[in-house]
């Protein structure tokens, strides 16, 4: 309840203050703070994927500055020998705004990564963009199989009868690839799962769906009995490693995300980075279970 209060507050704090929280989730705010990142979590033997920070922009000119921005950064990432891949919010690329422009730019994007033999993500973003991502999914998905994916979100009543309606791109040659997580919106009660339980019961529901159906998935959760749930499902569909991988968030639970790699199994980090960090890790601070305690110790030694 008190965290709630704290989260709903978060905005009229100064920004400096949020910074100090923040800086936890954020590789940094340039590319050479995503590369050392990246660097320090290949030697750890995580992969990644990459995130320039940056969402809802307001005009195409934006637009046109994040997709370079995209393409500036797979050049460095590959010149840094980087193992990682990309994951691309449409409307950072103008998605509300002019949906055709928003697919030149992405398959840009997917294009100059697809001639690196990489691979980019499609966040999911809220729910008046649900249909739009797939749509742009499928298009992206028909031109580069190999080189496109797609985020699922559990809590989305609609999910299993979209993964469901999306087998038809998926083929014993070339799987099609997704990251399944909870989802992170506010979503009304009509269309989204709200209680713990039952998010969790549709995501590992969702996450049977693809192993039986041969989909390669990005298990991306730190929610303990998912990842219980997830390996028991690997055991009884006797899952290959070349077919899932776990996926966690930056400076969110290190010893679990430990503890997978330990166990052998691949595991990629979600590394951002940018100078527009603010949505991005005021969304994260309301997850913390502990925001309410960091916050109000700062608030105290602060005055
Ligand atoms: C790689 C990756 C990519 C994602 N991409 C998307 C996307 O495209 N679209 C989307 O809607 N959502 C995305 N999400 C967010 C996701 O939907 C969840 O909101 C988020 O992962 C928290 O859910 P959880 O499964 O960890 O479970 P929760 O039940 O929220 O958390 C389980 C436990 O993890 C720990 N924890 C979780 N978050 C934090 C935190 N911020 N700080 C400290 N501890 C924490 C706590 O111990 C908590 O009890 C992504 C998540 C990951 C890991």
């Amino acid at each position: 309840m008190f965290n709630k209060f704290i989260a709903s507050i978060l905005p009229y704090f100064p920004k400096k203050f949020i910074w100090i929280f923040s800086r936890a989730y954020i590789s940094g705010v340039t590319m050479a703070d995503a590369m050392r990142v990246s660097k320090e979590l290949n030697a750890q033997g995580i992969r990644v994927t990459l995130d320039v920070l940056g969402e809802f922009i307001k005009s195409l000119d934006e637009a046109e500055a994040n997709k370079q921005e995209y393409l500036d950064l797979i050049e460095e990432t590959q010149k840094n020998g980087i193992n990682g891949n990309y994951s691309l919010k449409p409307t950072s690329f103008g998605l509300l705004i002019d949906k055709e422009v928003c697919y030149r730019l992405m398959r840009e994007i997917v294009a100059k990564a697809a001639s690196y033999n990489n691979f980019c993500r499609i966040d999911m973003e809220d729910s008046p963009c649900t249909d739009l991502e797939i749509e742009l999914y499928r298009r992206l998905h028909a031109e580069f199989p190999k080189n496109v994916g797609l985020v699922i979100q559990a809590y989305l009543k609609r999910t299993y009868g979209d993964l469901e309606k999306m087998l038809d791109m998926n083929t014993p040659e070339i799987p099609t690839n997704y990251r399944l997580c909870k989802g992170i919106y506010v979503e009304p009660a009509g269309i989204a799962y709200k209680k713990y339980e039952e998010i969790n019961q549709h995501y590992l529901e969702d996450l049977e769906f693809m192993f039986r159906n041969k989909i390669y998935v990005g298990i991306a959760t730190h929610d303990k009995p998912l990842i219980e749930g997830a390996y028991e499902l690997i055991r009884k569909y006797n899952v290959s490693k070349n077919m899932y991988e776990f996926q966690m968030l930056y400076g969110v639970t290190p010893k679990l995300r430990q503890s997978i790699v330990a166990g052998g199994h691949v595991m990629r980090v979600y590394v951002p980075f940018g100078e527009k960090w603010f949505g991005y890790s005021t969304r994260r601070l309301k997850e913390n279970p502990k925001i309410a305690s960091h916050i109000m110790k700062a608030i105290f030694v602060k005055g």
